[in-house]
């Protein structure tokens, strides 16, 4: 009995994970353990798992350079 109720608190966090959208990660663009939403980036023609924080940078990086090579 008590393992029907474990497994049910399990799934009840992995849905309230789910819910909210954020986990706690290892961001593989700034290498730091991160709790926010996992934001997938390709760059170079491989995935990588950014933060929030290092996603924004990224977007604007593609702005600057947008900027730069007058795209
Ligand atoms: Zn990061």
């Amino acid at each position: 009995m008590k393992k029907i109720i474990a497994l049910a608190l399990a799934v009840i966090m992995l849905l309230a994970l789910v819910a909210c959208g954020t986990e706690t990660f290892k961001c593989e663009i700034c290498n730091k353990e991160k709790e926010s939403s996992v934001n997938e980036v390709e760059l170079m023609g491989k995935t990588y798992k950014a933060c929030d924080d290092c996603y924004k940078g990224i977007d604007e990086g593609f702005d600057a350079l947008g900027d730069a090579f007058d795209l």
